[in-house]
């Protein structure tokens, strides 16, 4: 896929405000400083469409923005913030959780993941909630370049091994650097595929 134009359209703290689902929608999610909105600038190529912020946790709308007037791309506030306040880590929660399991035109949420790090319990968690609420999900591990390849294929073989305590299958893996722009054509692929699924409510 060629991205031909990136628009931001609107940040939503209710789902009722979202626009309308009338377009297949993406969504990005993942711990704080995981590397979101730099993933989300890279595929699109557009520097500074999704702030990379110097104060993590600041996210706390649903944005979406409108690629190639054909799908939506959205960022959603992160899950884990240590610094954020219980009432604020709940509101957030409820946010997320109504989006996701809400929103009919989602047609996959991408779950990022440092792939500096070995799994860590509340990706694991959310994923697993993800999976028993039947919302359809894909891991993107992030800053690939930072990890290097043999790490990071020691802490995607720890997921693979962690999630296969538990499920059947694993869910679709893609392997990015924003910084490299590793992963790109994959993630625009997987999106031109799945596209086909959505079916407009007449
Ligand atoms: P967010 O909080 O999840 O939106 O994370 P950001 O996109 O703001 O990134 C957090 C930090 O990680 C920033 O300093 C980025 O420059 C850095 N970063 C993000 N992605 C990559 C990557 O693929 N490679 C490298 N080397 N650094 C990255």
């Amino acid at each position: 896929m060629i991205i031909k134009s990136a628009t931001y359209v609107t940040s939503s703290a209710k789902i009722s405000q979202c626009p309308p689902p009338d377009m297949p929608e993406y969504a990005f999610i993942g711990r704080s400083n995981v590397g979101k909105s730099s993933l989300i600038n890279m595929i699109v190529t557009k520097k500074g469409l999704a702030k990379i912020s110097g104060t993590p946790g600041k996210t706390r709308t649903v944005n979406h923005f409108i690629i190639n007037d054909s799908w939506y791309l959205v960022d959603l506030p992160g899950y884990g913030y240590a610094r954020a306040s219980q009432k604020q880590r709940e509101e957030w929660s409820r946010l997320i959780n109504t989006y996701v399991t809400k929103r009919e035109n989602l047609i996959s949420l991408f779950v990022l993941i440092d792939a500096r790090h070995e799994p860590i319990a509340s990706d694991l968690e959310f994923m697993e909630k993800m999976a028993l609420n039947g919302v359809p999900f894909a891991r993107v591990f992030t800053k690939a370049d930072k990890a290097g390849q043999r790490e990071t294929e020691k802490n995607l073989a720890l997921h693979n091994k962690i999630m296969l305590e538990r499920w059947e299958s694993l869910p679709v893996t893609f392997v990015t650097s924003a910084t490299k722009g590793k992963g790109r054509d994959e993630l625009l692929d997987y999106i031109s595929e799945t596209m086909k699924f959505f079916k407009k409510e007449k």
